[in-house]
């Protein structure tokens, strides 16, 4: 049996434990045994969310809420730019990934500075010049980006408790897939539970591991991937074939059935795990 113990004291048992809280994960400590520390990964992010009127008013930044939802970015020397009206364009979200010489010891999220950004898009196009002069201060953030090696397992020793989503696998948002393989994670586990049934949970947890471990960190290096192709851009084979600029949307992480492929995939996963170590139901 697995188990966990509330703050109020309550005493909570399952067949397995799913420690699904975020990047700053404490379940890591308990699956991994060891305190895992997280990389500064050299960037941080500014990153706001507001109500679209001003936008609306000025003659700058109007196109890009006027039309409801739309996504613009902007890229520079290590500095990439990406504003996206949403909401209908009612509301806008933009975020801006920048440079970060920081130490991870700082507070991983705090109020960001209009000037800041500023100085950071200085002698840009004026559109992202005046967005950020629309943005209310106390509306920006800026978020450090902290890095993970790939950790050993995703799963206690006896399999009772599995980390799944940032806790086991935090991305860049470059990525564009941490939410994404968070789901995956959560789907490929149903799949397998199921598969395995009620008396098998350990090994469908295993089993889930196995189909789980390759195909997230293959997907989380293609955030460090994207984050150079923009932020070390090669201007002279830009203007050649300005499509390679634009972001990948690779058909093996887009198109692909992640529950069909548990079911399809599962047997072979159990068979693989036996031969080499035995798989305890
Ligand atoms: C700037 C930025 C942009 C991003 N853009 C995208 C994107 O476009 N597409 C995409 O797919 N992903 C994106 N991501 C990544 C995405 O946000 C995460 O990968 C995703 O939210 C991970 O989901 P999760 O459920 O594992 O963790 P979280 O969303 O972090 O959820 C964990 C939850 O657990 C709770 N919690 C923590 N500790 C405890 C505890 N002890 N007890 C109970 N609850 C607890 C937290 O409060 C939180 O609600 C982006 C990330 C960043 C930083």
């Amino acid at each position: 049996m697995a188990g966990v113990e509330t703050e109020a004291g309550e005493r909570l048992t399952a067949d397995v434990v799913l420690a699904a809280e975020g990047v700053r994960s404490r379940g890591r400590r308990l699956v991994l045994g060891f305190e895992d520390r997280p990389q500064p990964s050299g960037y941080a992010v500014f990153r706001t969310w507001f109500g679209a009127e001003e936008l609306l008013r000025n003659e700058k930044t109007r196109h890009l809420v006027e039309k409801g939802d739309s996504h613009t970015g902007w890229i520079g020397e290590d500095v990439h730019f990406l504003a996206a009206a949403i909401k209908g364009g009612k509301e806008m979200s933009w975020v801006c990934t920048h440079k970060d010489e920081g130490s991870i010891e700082e507070s991983w999220q705090f109020p960001g500075k209009i000037e800041d950004v500023l100085r950071v898009v200085e002698g840009w196009d004026p559109v992202v010049v005046e967005l950020v002069k629309l943005t209310p201060p106390e509306r920006l953030f800026d978020y450090k980006l902290v890095f993970r090696d790939p950790l050993p397992t995703f799963i206690s020793p006896q399999a009772r408790t599995a980390l799944i989503g940032d806790a086991a696998h935090p991305f860049l948002p470059t990525s564009i897939q941490g939410a994404s393989q968070a789901m995956e994670d959560g789907v490929v586990l149903a799949a397998c539970l199921d598969k395995a049934g009620k008396g098998k949970v350990q090994e469908a947890v295993r089993v889930w591991e196995r189909i789980r471990y390759a195909r997230v960190h293959k997907i989380q290096q293609t955030g460090v991937a994207t984050r150079e192709q923009w932020h070390k851009a090669d201007w002279d084979a830009i203007w050649k074939d300005p499509e390679s600029m634009h972001l990948k949307r690779e058909a093996w992480i887009l198109d692909f059935d992640a529950e069909a492929d548990a079911y399809a995939r599962y047997d072979a996963a159990r068979e693989e795990l036996e031969n080499e170590n035995g798989v305890r139901s």
